[in-house]
């Protein structure tokens, strides 16, 4: 077992520590957010998602795991240093590194004996040689000959599920020249290494391609189905039988076919905009990446041109009061980065709707990150709260309890009884059964004759 010490306690730095602590490792989890560690040393959780509160109270509850805001003794403590601080994009698109810098370079400032640096963040190719920089040079000012190796490990949980796909994941892909470090990473990992989890050694930066590109193909698949499904409305062709016959296809897969009203969360955007950049910092523009980001903008536009026509055609949207069911960018989260709620919500609202909004776990976040309409936006207590008094309902994030709405009483509180699925988890049929007029994505506008 290892000795970890963990920088950043975010989705993935606390996700990441919790499931090593439970593979037998011992961890201390760390951050400059004294409010967040305060809260973790309460066994206060700072993220909504599935499972992660069993795994730190049983793992702190072992001596496994710690937290603390002690970064510079955590590093002297433990062997293998995880960087795990955000990515966030810059102005121009590119990741902004300064997180990563600034650990790396305590790192440099802390290090007394050999040290494996593993970078978790998503970061371009080219970071790792970057880090080892930062940390060479912080050793130099100290005059300090202590040995290290930086290596890649890129991580692909997904919110929502992220301890399950921390802990049963499809690869783990670790990126280093060291074979010592190599070694330790294997330790680390010991648990998946006996299930016999797939590992992928390679070199730095083939490791930091691999989640771009992963990101990337992810991001073209989904706008690639959303496109199609657009398409379907005007000839009258239903996305879902043509998705469901494409992706038997064992070449294409029936993963991310589901279209929807674009990609967002704390990834895509961020990770298809900043392989672009790089792209083009190289003189290889990535065509199909830059396409991908630009219709998947369009498409978040045209879910509120959806609506509008669905309400009546142009100008029908001002005066209306409309349900919004879902705000988080994914069901079983309360991260609303670049959520397509907020281009949703901004642009009804910009058309003179008044909204009543509701999400499960992302209110509190709704809070801020909707402030620029805070004064046009209901906080609803549950879905048919948001309902109540709207002309029509918008359902935007699917999560498990909006797949079962009491349809009567839907079209009882609607005053236009109008319900746009823009996740296809209804069936017209049974939409419409309850006198409501259902709108999804990608189905044929017409009834088959
Ligand atoms: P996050 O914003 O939730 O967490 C980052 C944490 O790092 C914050 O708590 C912040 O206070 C802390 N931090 C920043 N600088 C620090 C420093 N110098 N020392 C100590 N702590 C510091 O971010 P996240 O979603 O966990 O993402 C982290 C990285 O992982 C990003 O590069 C992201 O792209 C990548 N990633 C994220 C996901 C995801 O689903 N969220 C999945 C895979 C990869």
């Amino acid at each position: 077992m290892a000795h970890i010490a963990v920088i950043g306690t975010g989705y993935v730095g606390l996700v990441s520590g919790a499931c090593l602590a439970d593979f037998g490792n011992f961890v201390t989890c760390v951050d400059i957010d004294v409010k967040k560690i305060e809260g973790l040393l309460r066994g206060v959780i700072p993220i909504y998602e599935p499972g992660i509160e069993a795994i730190v109270s049983r793992n702190t509850g072992a001596g496994r795991l710690c937290f603390s805001t002690d970064i510079a003794g955590a590093i002297k403590k433990n062997q293998v240093v995880f960087i795990a601080v955000g990515t966030p994009p810059a102005e121009d698109g590119s990741a902004d590194l300064s997180y990563v810098e600034r650990a790396a370079r305590t790192i440099g400032q802390g290090i007394d004996a050999y040290t494996v640096v593993v970078n978790k963040s998503t970061v371009p190719i080219g970071t790792g040689r970057k880090v080892a920089g930062w940390i060479r040079a912080e050793l130099e000012k100290r005059k300090a000959a202590v040995p290290f190796d930086v290596v890649s490990n890129p991580e692909f949980l997904r919110e929502g599920s992220a301890v399950q796909d921390f802990t049963h994941p499809d690869r783990v892909v670790i990126g280093s020249e060291s074979e010592k470090a190599r070694n330790i990473m294997k330790d680390v990992y010991r648990s998946l290494y006996l299930t016999e989890t797939p590992y992928i050694e390679t070199n730095l930066e083939s490791a930091e391609m691999i989640k771009y590109a992963s990101n990337a193909f992810l991001a073209v698949k989904i706008t690639f189905i959303n496109e199609i499904a657009n398409l379907c409305e005007k000839v009258g062709a239903d996305v879902q039988d043509v998705a469901k016959a494409m992706g038997r296809d064992g070449r294409i897969g029936s993963k991310f076919l589901h279209p929807g009203p674009g990609y967002g969360g704390s990834c895509f955007p961020k990770d298809t905009r900043a392989l672009a950049k790089i792209g083009q910092e190289y003189g290889e523009s990535q065509c199909i990446v830059e396409t991908t980001i630009k219709v998947n903008e369009k498409q978040k536009l045209r879910m509120i041109e959806k609506i509008e026509q669905g309400l009546g055609g142009p100008g029908s949207i001002n005066g209306k009061t409309i349900a919004v069911l879902g705000l988080a960018f994914k069901p079983n989260t309360d991260d609303m980065r670049e959520s397509p709620a907020i281009a949703l919500c901004e642009g009804l609202v910009k058309k003179g709707a008044r909204l009543r909004v509701w999400d499960p776990a992302a209110m509190g976040e709704a809070e801020w990150r909707l402030r620029s309409i805070r004064d046009k936006l209901y906080f609803s207590t549950d879905e048919y709260d948001a309902i109540t008094g709207s002309d029509a309902l918008v359902l935007l994030t699917e999560w498990n309890q909006f797949r079962n709405l009491d349809l009567p009483r839907v079209k009882s509180l609607l005053t236009l009884p109008c319900f746009f699925d823009l996740r296809n988890i209804y069936k017209r049929f049974e939409v419409e059964n309850a006198g409501l007029r259902y709108i999804g994505i990608g189905k044929p506008v017409l009834k088959p004759a």
